[in-house]
């Protein structure tokens, strides 16, 4: 066993004690990791810090920096979020969220807050904003709870708008075949001869 593998098998006998502490834990999410409370969490309670390296953009190496976990505090400051410790980053977008970031500039930091009561197993997720939006989840197309949503409504009103048609086509094909099945019988009527059913019964 290599001492990183050693360390892993520590960090996850010590993790438990450490996150039992803590109202949530990380877990599969539908888009891939996410954060899931573990405990009741009230409407208002700070969660978790969303912390790492302040970058200053006046600082041309800060400037260059890109990862998708860098949190904008305003124009001259932003958190780098994509430290492994950093375990707010695995709060995922949601159009309709149950947390915010309650982003204080001055101090540099930035919290999560409950805006909802949040009960156990619930997946925590705040609105990362328009920006975030249409630079990363409008291309893909949001895969947040409230989209899916929409979308199978969405879905399921089309669905119901082809039934209707192809209902309504079934209708009228129905109405011209009983004519001109009607028609066919009147000819058949006047050659003066019995028509045969498919059952084979002859008619007068
Ligand atoms: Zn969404």
């Amino acid at each position: 066993m290599g001492s990183s593998s050693l360390v892993r098998v520590l960090v996850y006998l010590i993790m438990p004690a450490i996150s039992s502490q803590k109202p949530y834990r990380v877990g599969r999410s539908k888009t891939g990791l996410g954060l899931f409370a573990t405990k009741p969490i009230k409407k208002g309670t700070r969660i978790v810090r969303y912390f790492g390296p302040i970058l200053d953009s006046r600082i041309p190496a800060h400037d260059e920096i890109e990862n998708k976990y860098l949190f904008e505090l305003n124009g001259r400051w932003t958190i780098d979020g994509s430290v492994r410790k950093n375990l707010a980053r695995y709060i995922n977008h949601s159009c309709r969220p149950n947390a915010e970031s309650d982003v204080r500039p001055r101090e540099r930091k930035v919290f999560i807050r409950a805006i909802r009561n949040i009960e156990p197993g619930d997946e925590i997720n705040y609105d990362y904003g328009t920006d975030y939006f249409k630079a990363y989840l409008k291309p893909i197309g949001c895969k947040c709870d409230s989209c899916e949503k929409k979308r199978k409504k969405l879905r399921a009103e089309a669905r119901a708008e082809r039934a209707k048609v192809k209902a309504g086509t079934e209708r009228k094909a129905k109405k011209a075949g009983a004519k001109s099945a009607s028609k066919a019988a009147k000819k058949k009527k006047l050659n003066g001869h019995a028509v045969a059913k498919p059952n084979g019964r002859a008619r007068a």
